[in-house]
Formats: C-alpha cells, sequence, structure tokens
C-alpha cells in the first residue's frame, strides 16, 4: 500500500490518540483537534508531493502563538509537541500495520518530521531572541529612567540646599559681628566650627551641581591658554599646610610638557588636578610621599600623580570614577579633604573624570591593590590633549603674546580659585 494510504488508515486513530495524549481537557482538545486535522492535511500532502514545506502552515500556526510563560520558562514548547506527535505515530504505525506497511510509511513521513523538527528549532530560537531582545530594550529603558531620575535628583536637592546654606551663612556673619563687638572669643570659636561645617556643606553641593552637569553633559569649558607647571604651583602651595599637618612629602618635577601653552579650562582643570592630589594625600599615611611627573606625548601631555598609600584594588579601579564610587568604608560622614582616609561623598573622581573627558583627554589609576598594611600606592595617569586652536580671537591674540614669552609661573597672585582646604 502506498505511504498515503498508509496514513488515511491511521488518521481517525491518529487523532484521538494524539489529542487525548496532549491536550489537557475537552476544550483544549477541541481546538487542538482542528490543528491536529491541518497538520494531518499537510503531512499527507507533503507526503503525496514529496515536498515537506506543506507543513509550513500549521507549523507557523503553532511556533507564532507561544505563551508569554513558555518563552520566560524557555520550554522548547511546539519541538516538544511534534517529539511526541512523532512518537505516538510510530506507536500507532506499529500496532495498527503490518510491519512492512509500518515501515514504508515510517521511512517516509520521518525525513518530513525531520524538516518539521528543523524549522520549529529555528523559529523557536528566533522567537526567543526577539524576545530576550525586547526584553534587554526593556531593561534599558528603565536603568535610563532611573539615571534621568537620579540625575534629576541630585540637581534638585543641590539647588534646594543652596537656598538654606545661603540663609544659615548670612545669619551666622551677621551673629559674628554682633560677638565681635561685644568681644566674646568663645562663642566666636565655635562660630569658626559651623563656617568649616558651611565651606564643607557648600564644597558638596557644588560637587552635586557639577556631577548633575556632567552627567547632562552640560559641562562648558572656557578654554584659555594655561601652563600645567604653573597650576601645579598653585596647587603645591595650596595644599602644603595639609602636606605639613600630615608630615608628607609633595614632590613636583619638572618635567616636558609642564611649560607648553595649551587650550584649557584653567579653573576645572585645577579643580580636577586638585582633588587627584587631595585624595593622594588623604589615602597616604603620615610621612608618605607624593610625586608628581609627567611627559610629553605626540598630541597629549601625560600627568603622572604617584603616591605611597593604601593602594585600590584590581576590581575599584574602573567603579572608583562612578559616581558615588567610594569603595572602602572608611569614615561614614565627610570628614574633610584630607584627613587620613576621611570619607567623602565619593564624587570628586567622577568629577575629574568628566573635566578631563570634556577636555577630550582620559584619567585612569594603577595600584598593584588595596592594603592599609604595606602601602603599596596608587599612580593616577592624566592625558591631557595638547590643544591649540585659536577658537575665540581675543583668547588668540593673548596666547599668541604668551608663546612669545618665558613662562613664569608666579604662584602668589594668580589662583584660579579661592577654595580652601579643610
Ligand atoms: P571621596 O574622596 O569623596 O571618597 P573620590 O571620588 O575622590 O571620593 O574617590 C573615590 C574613592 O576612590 C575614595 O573613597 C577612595 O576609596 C578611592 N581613592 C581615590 N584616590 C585614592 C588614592 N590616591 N589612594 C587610594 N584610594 C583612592
Amino acid at each position: 500500500m502506498k505511504a498515503q494510504e498508509l496514513l488515511s488508515q491511521i488518521r481517525p486513530i491518529w487523532l484521538q490518540r494524539v489529542s487525548q495524549s496532549l491536550a489537557r481537557d475537552d476544550s483544549a482538545r477541541d481546538a487542538f483537534l482542528d490543528e491536529l486535522n491541518r497538520f494531518f492535511d499537510g503531512l499527507e500532502q507533503a507526503v503525496m508531493t514529496g515536498n515537506p514545506a506543506w507543513l509550513d502552515p500549521a507549523i507557523f500556526e503553532w511556533v507564532g502563538s507561544p505563551t508569554l510563560s513558555d518563552l520566560q520558562q524557555s520550554r522548547q514548547n511546539v519541538s516538544g509537541t511534534l517529539n511526541s506527535i512523532i512518537s505516538i505515530t510510530n506507536d500507532i504505525a506499529i500496532e495498527n500495520l503490518s510491519e512492512e506497511d509500518a515501515l514504508d510509511l515510517l521511512s517516509t513521513i520521518t525525513p518530513i518530521c525531520t524538516y518539521g523538527l528543523e524549522k520549529i528549532a529555528r523559529l523557536e530560537m528566533e522567537a526567543r531572541v526577539a524576545y530576550i531582545t525586547n526584553e534587554l530594550i526593556e531593561v534599558r529603558q528603565t536603568l535610563e529612567k532611573l539615571d534621568r531620575s537620579k540625575s534629576n535628583f541630585i540637581s534638585v536637592a543641590a539647588h534646594e540646599l543652596k537656598t538654606p546654606l545661603t540663609l544659615i551663612e548670612g545669619y551666622t556673619e551677621m551673629i559674628r559681628d554682633l560677638v565681635t563687638q561685644n568681644g566674646n572669643s568663645q562663642i566666636d570659636t565655635l562660630l569658626g566650627g559651623v563656617n568649616i561645617g558651611i565651606n564643607r556643606l557648600r564644597e558638596i553641593i557644588d560637587d552635586m551641581i557639577d556631577v548633575s552637569l556632567i552627567d547632562n553633559d552640560l559641562l562648558s569649558l572656557n578654554l584659555q591658554p594655561i601652563l600645567i607647571g604653573q597650576h601645579l604651583a598653585l596647587l603645591e602651595r595650596e595644599l602644603e599646610s595639609a602636606i605639613q599637618d600630615r608630615r608628607q612629602t609633595l614632590e613636583i618635577n619638572n618635567f616636558p610638557g609642564s611649560e607648553t601653552w595649551i587650550y584649557a579650562d584653567s579653573e576645572r582643570l585645577y579643580q580636577a588636578l586638585k582633588n587627584v592630589i587631595s585624595n593622594a594625600i588623604k589615602f597616604t599615611p603620615d610621612k608618605g610621599r607624593i610625586t608628581i611627573d609627567g611627559r610629553s606625548l605626540p598630541g597629549f601631555i601625560e600627568l603622572i600623580i604617584a603616591d605611597t598609600g593604601i593602594g585600590i584594588s584590581t576590581e575599584n579601579q574602573t567603579r572608583i570614577f562612578e559616581n558615588f564610587g567610594q569603595v572602602e568604608r572608611f569614615n561614614l560622614h565627610s570628614s574633610g579633604k584630607t584627613k587620613f582616609k576621611g570619607g567623602g561623598p565619593g564624587l570628586g573622581l567622577p568629577i575629574t573624570r568628566g573635566i578631563i573627558e570634556a577636555h577630550g583627554g582620559t584619567i585612569w589609576v594603577e595600584s598593584p591593590g588595596y592594603d592599609e598594611e604595606r602601602c603599596p600606592g596608587s599612580t593616577f595617569h592624566i592625558l591631557i590633549p595638547i590643544r591649540t586652536e585659536r577658537t575665540d580671537p581675543k583668547v588668540a591674540k593673548l596666547f599668541n603674546a604668551l608663546e612669545k614669552q618665558q613662562p613664569e609661573p608666579d604662584a602668589k597672585e594668580n589662583s584660579p580659585t579661592n577654595a580652601t582646604t579643610t
């Protein structure tokens, strides 16, 4: 008998057995019977024409309607169903046909079923990839939303805190005036403490504003000709008392590039360098050494700031440049800029990175690891591009004049920032 006729012969029993073993209940069975009929029609056509693609409509119908839970649990639903159908068909053929007919039928339909299985596997894989891609897009959108809310929160909080801080500052000044008139030195000392707190709070709020500017790509640079060597000399002066308090040594070497005029935002670059050097002071024990060196590379000046401090573990060497990336639980509250292991909000390095990157440069750290006993030290590298483009004609004129002069880094009068070390 021909395979086609054999198929027709087993059709009623096939429909009954397959629907009974695969459909969960009566209502599902009716719907499933329709689908099975269509599948069987396809199978018959495939056997008749020798073209397995006749199974496609039934396969597309099955694969095209996977429930969400099937996908979430990664169940190969349709492949599993077809495998069960193949095994039931084998049983039916063996039970109901002669040995020879069963062999004939099975050898005819096996390649068709293999085609069906391959097709289903591919379609299911595509459906799963599409599902996962969709999930990833959703996760990314949620993360972006969270990031935006965090950034908005920082910005709003910083601006809102500024107003009461200004009030406190004003009233403190008024109290100070009264006390000066009446000559109460005890209250004067206490007011000194209040002022230190106010200054520290202002620094933190300013850092929060800087972070939100950087996060939102709003940091604008005011490019002007500067000398890195001069900035380092100014910083050395500003940080002198902190270095003395901590009995540390700060060594600034003259290096090729330190006396080269480059375009940069003087105040922002000063702020960035101050963050890194203040950290070196903060995370280096008393009597430690901080060395600043550098070199001139094609298109860049590289600054190298090395300390003999507690070091940074490999896994944290990237994290510290992320917002609030304070990694070890030092002092839990903000306790000053240069006190050994003094806590901070963890915004200094992200701001530094934002400033350096806004200049087109980059910053990274190298350290053998974190060890408070052995103090392996950390070395920060900063690449600053040598910009010489003259965007603003007035600045360009000044730059030309300066290029002709020998640089005279006079640290006394020209500090680009009034910030003080606490
Ligand atoms: P903060 O100083 O406010 O904690 P930063 O962003 O400046 O924040 O630094 C983040 C963290 O990076 C610090 O808390 C510290 O763990 C680590 N770190 C920065 N500089 C050094 C350094 N020179 N040596 C060791 N650890 C450092």
